[in-house]
């Protein structure tokens, strides 16, 4: 992409700014996506448009929602696409998704390439407003979608793996190297596609019990459960749910940490959030 490309629009590092120019990229995430007329479809960081005009061209209406405001002005005064978005410009980690979707009578198709300083606390925004999302087609930087999609024993499983799997099925779609953006980042990225689950595959009556021990587990990740979860659960407990007290976080599996939370649960005064 030249300069002239970027329509004389200066990318500003503090918005994580890095515009999408490979038409092949682009073409791979609309066809992942597959817009339908008539969907409630949201697209985050617009940006200069790269992939906000091939998914007009599937016809239909578009909300985005653009923090930079000289870039939102820019889409609300779009010469051809203009009547066909609705542009938010604001924060999207201060959105009220189950509003959006109220207002759309269904629930919401979310995608965009994200700017990826704000892309973890966003999924965990959105997580919590998962019932109110159908899918998010997502650009992300390569080691966030190792993490997303990382299995027990792997040293990219974590946290935001199991939260992730919990409310979500993953899937990892494609690598896009730097090239693909202009200005080209340091990192390599990758496209995931997100479904929210209807039903959980492992039920957890309060989720926070499940972010809980999550959070207490792998912030001590090399230390055994017995030591990382002794303020929340005792040896003989662990033993009791039939997990072994001399694992790490990294070897627990969802229905593990699911399990751990529904007990965790049981007593509420345990559970912070
Ligand atoms: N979609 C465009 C593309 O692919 O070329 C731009 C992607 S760029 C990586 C990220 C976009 O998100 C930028 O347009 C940036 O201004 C916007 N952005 C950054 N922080 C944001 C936030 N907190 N809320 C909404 N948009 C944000």
């Amino acid at each position: 992409m030249t300069e002239r490309a970027l329509l004389g629009h200066q990318p500003r590092k503090r918005f994580g700014q890095h515009f999408l120019h490979d038409q092949g990229v682009i073409a791979g995430i609309v066809q992942a996506l597959a817009p339908v007329p008539g969907e409630a479809l949201v697209e985050i960081g617009p940006g200069l448009g790269a992939l906000t005009a091939p998914v007009l061209q599937h016809g239909g209406h578009l909300t985005v929602i653009e923090l930079d405001r000289a870039l939102a002005q820019r889409l609300q005064q779009h010469a051809v696409w203009a009547n066909r978005l609705t542009v938010i410009q604001q924060d999207v980690l201060t959105v009220d998704f189950k509003a959006l979707a109220q207002q759309r009578g269904e629930p919401l198709r979310l995608f965009g390439n994200l700017p990826y300083n704000i892309s973890t606390p966003l999924l965990f925004t959105l997580f919590e407003q998962a019932a109110h999302i159908q899918d998010m087609h997502w650009m992300l930087q390569a080691e966030v979608v190792d993490r997303l999609v990382a299995k027990p024993g792997s040293k990219a499983y974590g946290r935001l793996s199991v939260l992730t799997q919990y409310y979500c099925q993953v899937g990892y779609l494609f690598p896009v190297p730097a090239s693909a953006f202009q200005p080209p980042p340091k990192v390599l990225s990758a496209v995931v596609r997100l479904t929210p689950h209807r039903q959980p595959p492992y039920p957890v009556a309060a989720p926070q019990a499940l972010q809980q021990i999550c959070r207490v587990a792998f912030n001590q990740r090399r230390k055994t459960l017995r030591n990382s979860l002794r303020e929340l659960l005792t040896a003989p407990q662990l033993l009791a749910l039939g997990i072994d007290p001399t694992l790490r976080a990294e070897n627990l599996t969802l229905e593990q940490y699911c399990r751990l939370a529904n007990h965790l649960a049981l007593q509420p005064s345990n559970i912070s959030s």
